[in-house]
């Protein structure tokens, strides 16, 4: 008998372009750190949808203002003013470095205002080039697929926009050495994520802080998967004592409404003078509404604190695993919830087998588990979460 279940995937292999590798799992509802699928299965969701849902599925916080705003005001055309718009702005201004807010739909198009605004911002002296890293993942239109330094991701898209220039990540010198006269800004992601949870060391963003005030270079933050409390700061470039001139965020920071943000240094903002960028959806009162729920949140649930402690926590019990599995894992790395269990083998077979019994977990650049709870987990959650993988550890061994 043909299930809703098929009747769904049918559809999918019927009438949308499969340019995903799917499970064979139709997801209906979520709460909190649980989502289920079609058949009642329930999944302890521990990597978030690449870090989208940080305050877990359908915070009642998110729903209710979803709920209230879609009465008001759904979509304002960008030519008004609108109250959520600019509270979410000043929200995000008050708790980075005071800079002013584009607003978009997802990443790619956060760094693809980024790029732009570097680019216009400097179109009088003709400087252009933007200098990135190796392992980066900045989105997937054409800019910023351009400014990712990932040929895997480049195949059969050529030719790339000219002016990005790769590095290798967690390297000064090359970078300094990579400088050259048409040289404006110096973009990376503080901690890379889909390049397997790479950190950048303290003196690696004091350095380059420091490098571009002297060679008068933008540094662009990509805090689109490790911003908004996922490293138990509001933005990981807090860990370093510093500031970027740009940063952009996305993911979390609709906690799963689409939104992306590029926030600059007010003296760069104006650069972007009227006419010279938009987003038809970008920035529209049900997604600030969401946001907004989600600051709010963060502050009254204390999930800074929380997503700090739990990433502790975590880092011990996964480590103790490490040493369990000496075979398997290679190390454990992260800055609160954000975290890479890098393994010895190829790590999409132990997700699948996480996944079979329940446990939502994700691996990327081949080898690299990532875990990437909610920020409100409960130790409860993380303790149910590793025994399954320590279970699926014992086969794979
Ligand atoms: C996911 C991601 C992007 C792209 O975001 P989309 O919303 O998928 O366009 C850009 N940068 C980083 C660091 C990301 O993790």
């Amino acid at each position: 008998m043909k299930t809703d279940t098929d009747s769904t995937i049918e559809n999918f292999k019927k009438y949308v372009i499969p340019n995903y590798i799917r499970n064979p799992v139709v997801l209906t509802r979520g709460k909190g750190v649980y989502l289920w699928d079609s058949d009642g299965r329930r999944y302890l969701d521990l990597f978030s949808g690449w870090a989208v849902s940080n305050l877990g599925h359908c915070h009642p916080r998110v729903v209710s203002a979803i709920g209230r705003q879609v009465k008001l005001l759904i979509h304002a055309p960008n030519v008004f003013y609108t109250e959520a718009q600019g509270a979410l702005a000043k929200l995000i201004s008050n708790n980075s470095f005071g800079g002013q807010c584009f607003f978009c739909n997802s990443g790619t198009e956060a760094n693809e205002a980024a790029i732009k605004l570097t680019r216009i911002h400097h179109s009088p002296q003709e400087r252009y080039k933007i200098i990135t890293m190796h392992n980066s993942f900045h989105g997937r239109t054409m800019a910023s697929l351009s400014a990712t330094a990932q040929p895997k991701y480049h195949k059969g898209f050529s030719p790339m926009l000219e002016g990005f220039t790769f590095v290798p990540f967690n390297d000064l010198d090359a970078v300094r050495k990579a400088v050259d006269d048409k040289t404006c800004a110096v973009m990376l992601e503080p901690i890379q994520g889909e390049g397997g949870i790479n950190i950048a060391s303290q003196e690696y963003l004091k350095g380059l802080r420091s490098l571009c005030d002297e060679l008068r270079l933008l540094l662009i933050l990509d805090e689109v998967q490790c911003g908004m409390g996922r490293t138990g700061k509001y933005f990981a470039y807090q860990h370093y004592g510093i500031t970027p001139d740009i940063m952009t965020l996305a993911k979390s920071l609709g906690n799963g409404t689409a939104i992306g943000a590029m926030v600059a240094r007010v003296d760069l903002a104006g650069s972007l003078v009227p006419g010279s960028h938009a987003s038809t959806f970008g920035g529209n009162p049900l997604a600030c509404a969401a946001s907004i729920a989600v600051f709010e949140t963060i502050e009254r649930e204390g999930l800074l604190d929380n997503a700090s402690e739990m990433g502790r926590y975590s880092m011990e019990r996964l480590n103790a695993l490490a040493e369990g599995f000496p075979n398997v894992i290679k190390e454990v790395r992260g800055v609160g919830l954000m975290i890479g269990i890098e393994l010895k083998k190829e790590g999409a077979s132990l997700v699948k087998k996480c996944m079979d019994k329940g446990l939502l977990l994700n691996c990327t650049h081949e080898n690299v588990i990532r875990f990437m709870p909610p920020l409100n987990v409960k130790k409860k959650h993380i303790d149910a979460g590793i025994d399954i993988l320590g279970g699926v550890l014992e086969e794979y061994n």
